[in-house]
């Protein structure tokens, strides 16, 4: 039995890694403006960005502090592609559509690359990313298909293995790994506050601890912040899973699901040499990596059933045991938990709702790169040009119901029903 598998510090490994935040006031006043956005993660910021880049001026107001939804708590895997695989997403929207699409979250890897040499945000980009099976026949595979898959859309990988496996990861638990190095990794928090900055640096009007609490739609936009009001030309939804119900129709396509994650104290020796993102193919699959000052960052969802703080730390604390058995006694340093927006099927949720009304959401953790991504497809629409955000209006998402104790029922029985499958093998 460990000893070590309680956090020993408050917060989360970003809040005490990340830069100065910038100086950004409280709305609180009446204002007029161009385009108003709601949400001040990636999405939110990247779209005012681009929509600087077009001329076009806005607002961003988030509720609470700039990076405080799943873009500051992410565990920051930047990574190529979609949770849908490639066949099903063709299934989903047609060859032809599905290889445009492939393409845009291709296209997203190379525009954070852009925001960061761009706006100089220092935010420990790594590239390479490295998927991992067990011994388990149909883990193995499971990732040669993976690589050919990726190899169909030129994207250029290697199958690791024995030694050269061993000498990229420290780990018994696998027998093969997929490197690609297209995909990488980022300090999320301090990304998305150099995003932040840049968008002070464009003249884009920020505010925080100011939450949305009403959007009426109609010619031109009414939004409320308690006693003030907002007028806007357009608005853009970018709450993602924080949300809430403040436009019940957003509500319906995600259902918003919590995933932990824990850092450890620096490390000593080598674990991930290869210096990738790594993730597994496990049901609940763990994504892990190494910090810039040589912690290790493991998450996950800690179960099927909802888990407090102290019992996440617990579950994944014995996972990277036996993931890691070398870190047994290694403490844990942090421990923080996020809500990601997972659509059915797992592709993001990127449209129009009303004449003026946009809104980006359930990237289905894909969203470091993708939301990024969803900014430049919503700028772009709200400027005129519909040529992106047409090919993500293709696909058809599931309605899930909007009662609170209903729509975690679902979450959980859907895994579940998901893990008896990967049991059993039905
Ligand atoms: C623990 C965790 C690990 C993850 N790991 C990865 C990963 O490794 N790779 C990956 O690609 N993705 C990952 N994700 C998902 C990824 O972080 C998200 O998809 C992405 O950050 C979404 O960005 P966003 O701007 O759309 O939403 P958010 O960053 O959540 O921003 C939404 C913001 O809107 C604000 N808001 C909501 N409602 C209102 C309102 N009414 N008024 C004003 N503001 C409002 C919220 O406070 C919040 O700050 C992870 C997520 C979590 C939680």
């Amino acid at each position: 039995m460990t000893t070590v598998s309680r956090a020993r510090f408050a917060g989360s490994y970003y809040d005490s890694s990340s830069c100065r935040y910038p100086d950004i006031p409280t709305l609180n006043s009446d204002l007029d403006i161009d385009v108003a956005i709601v949400g001040g993660g990636i999405t939110g910021l990247s779209t005012a960005l681009q929509l600087a880049d077009r001329g076009i001026s806005s607002a961003v107001f988030e509720s609470e502090t700039f990076a405080f939804g799943a873009s500051g708590r992410s565990g920051g895997q930047l990574l190529v592609g979609f949770n849908e695989s490639t066949a099903d997403l063709s299934r989903l929207v047609g060859s032809q559509a599905a290889d445009q699409l492939w393409q845009l979250s291709i296209d997203a890897l190379a525009l954070t690359r852009d925001y960061i040499g761009r706006y100089q945000i220092d935010c420990d980009l790594q590239r390479g990313a490295l998927t991992l099976a067990t011994h388990h026949p149909k883990q193995r595979q499971a990732l040669i298909q993976n690589q050919r898959a990726l190899e169909e859309k030129g994207i250029a990988t290697q199958l690791l293995e024995g030694a050269a496996l061993r000498d990229a990861i420290d780990s018994p638990q696998y027998s093969l790994g997929l490197m690609e190095s297209t995909s990488g990794h980022l300090h999320p928090k301090n990304y998305c506050l150099g995003l932040a900055r840049a968008a002070l640096s464009r003249g884009v009007q920020l505010f925080d601890h100011s939450p949305i609490d009403h959007v009426q739609t109609g010619d031109s936009m009414r939004l409320t912040r308690g006693p003030h009001r907002i007028r806007a030309q357009r608005v853009v939804l970018a709450g993602n899973a924080y949300i809430g119900n403040l436009v019940p129709e957003l509500a319906r396509p995600i259902l918003p699901v919590t995933s932990h994650i824990i850092a450890t104290e620096p490390l000593t020796t080598p674990l991930i040499a290869c210096q990738a993102a790594c993730s597994d193919l496990a049901f609940l699959l763990h994504y892990f990596r190494m910090s810039n000052d040589g912690r290790l960052l493991l998450g996950g969802r800690p179960g099927v059933w909802g888990r407090n703080e102290a019992m996440s730390t617990h579950i994944l604390h014995q996972r990277m045991c036996q993931l890691f058995p070398q870190l047994a006694q290694t403490a844990i340093d942090y421990s923080w938990g996020g809500k990601v927006a997972v659509t059915q099927p797992q592709m993001p949720d990127i449209r129009r709702l009303s004449p003026n009304l946009w809104a980006a959401q359930g990237y289905s953790g894909h969203g470091m790169a993708l939301a990024g991504l969803a900014g430049q497809v919503i700028a772009g629409a709200v400027d005129g040009d519909n040529q992106a955000i047409a090919l993500f209006e293709r696909v058809r998402h599931q309605q899930f119901p909007t009662h609170p104790a209903i729509r975690s029922g679902l979450a959980q029985w859907g895994m579940l029903w998901y893990r008896i499958r990967e049991l059993t093998g039905l």
